[in-house]
Formats: C-alpha cells, structure tokens, sequence
C-alpha cells in the first residue's frame, strides 16, 4: 500500500493535466491545436474535446497527431447538428448553442472521471463558448483560462460596444454613412468608420450569433484567471495596452504556428514523425511548382463564409480579365444560393483552364509559403490574415463577418500589406486590385510585407517576446494546475 509520502510524491511528479475545449470551427481548432501539441511538448497531460466531424477533418488533413504526441488525446461529443458539416457556415447560432449544451456533459464527465491520467488541473476553452464557464462555475472548482483566437483590434472593438452605445456613436442607423468615422475607442482614432467594426454592428443576420452575445463575451473574458491571445506586440501593441487595462493577466503568443514549428526544431523526435504528408491533397502544389515566382493569385476564403453565385462570378471574371494565375480554393458549402441550391457555376465546375487551378481544400501554410504565390485574396480571417504576414504575402481583403472588416481595415491601414475591397463586389475592382497588388503598387507592398513576415518570425522564433510569454505562461499553468 502506498504511503501518503509516496501519494503525495506521485502526484507531483506526474504531468499537469489540461483539458482544452475549442469551437468547431476549423479556425478556432487550427489555432487551439497548435497551442495543444505545444502544451504536449512542453511535457503537460493534454485532452483536447471535439465534435466528430471536426476530428474526421483533422485525421485527413493533420495526419495522426496523437501518434506524434502520445500525450495528447482526443475526445469527442455530439449529435445532431453537430454531426451535419453540411449545416456548417450555414447556421452557427444553432452550432453554438449545441456546442455548448453537448459540450457541458461531456466537459463534466472528462472532470470528474478517474480514467488513469491525472485529475483535470486546468480547463482552456474558447473564449466564443465562454458560457460554458459560467454556467459551469464552481461546480467544477477547476481554474478556467480564456483564448480568444481573433485579433486583438477586433476584441477591443466588441468590448467597447456598451460605451459607443451610451454616447450614441452605435447603432449604426439605416442606410446611414458607411464612411463615418468611430471616435470613442482608445487606440482606434482617425482610422476605424462604421464600415471597419465588426460586422454585427451593422445589425444581426439570420443564423448568426447576436452583438449583445459577442459583447458580453467579450466582457465576460474579465472573469478568467487569464487570458491568451494569437497575435503579438509588434503587431497589435497599442490596443494590446489598452486591453491590458482589463485584462491584466493576458499572454500573447503568436503567430502560434511559428511558435509551434520552433518549438518543433528544437524536439527533433517530434519533427522526425510529422508524417501522414500523403493524406493531403497535393495537387495544387505541383500545379504551383510550374508557375513563374511570385505570379500566382492565391484565393481562398476560409473554411465557414458564404457567397451567393453572382458574386463568385464575379470575382472568377475579375480574376480572369486580370490575366493572372490564380489558385482558389472551392469548397462544396461555399455557395448559398436562397432561392433553390443551384450549385456552382459551371466555369467553377469546370475549374482548370490555362490560367486557374481550383481545389476543395489547400494546404494553406504551404501554398502561402510556395515561390510561386505572389498574392493573396482572402476573407481576412485572423488565422489567413496571420499566415500570409508570416509568408510576406500582400492580400487584398474581402471581408465577410465577425473580426474580419477590422482586420482587413488594419491591413491596408495600419500594416499597409494589402487593399481592403470590403463591400465591394465588381469584376472590374477586382481586375484593379489584382493588378495594383501584383504589379502596379507591387514594391511597395512587398516591402511593408517582407518587413512584418520578419517581424512575426522573430516574435515567435527562440527568445521572442511570444517565445518568452510561452514560458511565463507554462510556469503560471504549473503553478495554478
Ligand atoms: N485553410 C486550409 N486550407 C484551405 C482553406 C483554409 O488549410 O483550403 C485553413 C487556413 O490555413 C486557416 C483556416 O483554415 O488556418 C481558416 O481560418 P481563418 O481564421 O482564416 O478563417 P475561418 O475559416 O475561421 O473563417
């Protein structure tokens, strides 16, 4: 029988445990993984919870990951829609919901079941389930950390929502001035209009999550031990210090996929196992190995937006009038058409011609990081908006919802990397800005890009300040486990 010595002995040698629980969205996972397989290179117990569809995903596009980190395990949960990708993008209001519901039972079952691995120390869940938390509460006793995967600009924008309320500069009324300028939020002044908030603010869509729900998660963030964010101080800085205001124990760590592959170099063992490369669809890289350098328009918008036809057509039109290469991305669920499911059209179906290559799903780190690309069309999700800095790839921005009219406004505004053509759909603005982006303005986007991909590297890259905020943060999670 073991002694209370030897009880107490055990347990401190045995291996924190933290249980992370991320929105089903491929983003918010991408993201969470990345710090989950640090969390497991770092020597922590890690479980990380997701619906089935999402693992199913991952398994074919991110190879066995638990067989590179035998700490790591993954647990699923839900029925119903939750198990119905073809209601992804479509309906994430009731995705949510469900996620939360579903996920509360199984969140409580991991908490308390004795299944070997130590005793859950720690509980990290997307700040956009941060319900969960609170209905949870102490029931659980378990510490709670937030991560917020969208940029910091777009944070600070929803936190201050109640105040831009009170001095009347929110609602946005009607048909109003899309150009007015937004004065009351610290760190934004003379640079965000109503355009450049987050999309909600320009009113609720079927579907959706509604603005008082986003607000309240935004201020309910103030209620976790900490706070971690994938972005980094060179990039966000000013809104960083304001949010640092209410938030005082928050750690930025990005861009995590640098910090991971960092990470990675120095675990050659880790490194050495990254296999599965077989499972990803490869097609579009020997497609991009035949392209002159820096010719190619990359195009993808992510995996949740969606478009009605017309719109595809024209951006296909614009792109092929601009007589540029390009690479897009079409999934299956990209088109919502609301009178009748028309599919796509068929120049899209049909897809390569002399000049296009079109695939379902890319590997975006890699075609971003490809000679080839020498732009890129994106929605301006945080996660698309991170990778193309890190690649030195200028964007031009087609925002769509959430965080992304903020983040395409810092891009062309603030980073200078890019043009924003929110709110614009028009074959002939987007023959422009190809050719603006890659050939007329293409220098001076180069340079700005070159200059910012160098600034992230060194960010994330051994002794950066996310670098080193990834090692306070390991010492705080051990110290509260
Ligand atoms: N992505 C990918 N292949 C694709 C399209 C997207 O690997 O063909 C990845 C992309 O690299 C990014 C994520 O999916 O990591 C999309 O996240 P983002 O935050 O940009 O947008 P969201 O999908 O959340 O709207």
């Amino acid at each position: 029988m073991m002694s209370v010595e030897d009880k107490l002995e055990s347990a401190e040698t045995r291996p924190p445990h933290v249980l992370i629980f991320p929105a089903p969205g491929q983003g918010h996972v991408n993201t969470i993984l990345s710090l989950a397989e640090l969390l497991a290179l770092s020597d922590f117990q890690v479980t990380f919870l997701i619906t089935p569809h999402i693992h199913n995903r991952l398994r074919r596009f991110a190879g066995d990951i638990e067989a590179r980190h035998p700490n790591l395990t993954f647990e699923t949960f839900g029925h119903g829609v939750l198990q119905n990708p073809a209601l992804f993008g479509h309906n994430l209001k009731e995705l949510a919901e469900q996620t939360k519901s579903q996920g509360k039972l199984k969140l409580r079952e991991l908490c308390s079941e004795h299944s070997g691995k130590p005793k859950v120390g720690c509980i990290i869940v997307d700040a956009l389930l941060g319900q969960v938390d609170s209905e949870l509460g102490d029931e659980l006793g378990i510490p709670i950390i937030h991560f917020r995967t969208a940029s910091a600009c777009s944070f600070w924008a929803y936190f201050n929502v109640p105040k831009l309320l009170q001095c009347n500069e929110l609602p946005i009324k009607g048909e109003e001035d899309m150009d007015r300028e937004i004065t009351r939020i610290p760190g934004m002044e003379n640079l965000v209009r109503c355009r450049d908030l987050p999309a909600l603010c320009r009113g609720e869509r079927k579907g959706t999550l509604s603005l008082d729900t986003l607000v309240y998660l935004a201020l309910h963030s103030q209620q976790a031990k900490a706070v971690l964010m994938n972005t980094f101080e060179d990039l966000e800085g000013p809104v960083l210090s304001q949010l640092r205001r209410h938030f005082p124990s928050l750690y930025t760590l990005g861009p995590l996929h640098v910090l991971l592959n960092s990470k990675k170099a120095s675990k050659t063992a880790a490194a050495a196992a990254s296999g599965r490369e077989e499972e990803k669809d490869r097609t579009c890289m020997r497609w991009l190995d035949a392209q002159p350098p820096k010719s190619v328009i990359y195009v993808s918008f992510g995996s949740v937006a969606v478009y009605t036809r017309a719109q595809l057509m024209e951006i296909w039109h614009g792109l092929m009038n601009s007589k540029k290469p390009f690479l897009w991305v079409i999934r299956h669920d990209l088109v919502a058409e609301p009178d009748g499911d028309q599919g796509l059209p068929a120049e899209l179906q049909e897809g390569a011609n002399e000049r296009a290559c079109i695939v379902e799903w890319a590997p975006q780190q890699e075609v971003l990081e490809h000679a080839a690309v020498g732009g890129f069309m994106t929605h301006s999700g945080w996660n698309s908006t991170l990778e193309s800095m890190v690649a030195g790839v200028p964007m031009i921005c087609w925002p769509l919802f959430g965080d992304q009219p903020t983040n395409s406004r810092y891009v062309s505004e603030v980073w200078k990397i890019g043009l924003d053509m929110k709110d614009t759909c028009d074959r002939k603005i987007v023959e422009k800005m190809v050719n603006d982006l890659m050939v007329e303005r293409r220098q001076e986007f180069e340079k700005s890009a070159e200059a910012l991909a160098a600034l992230a590297r060194k960010s994330a890259g051994e002794g950066g300040p996310s670098y080193s905020n990834f090692h306070r943060f390991i010492e705080y999670l051990k110290s509260i486990c």
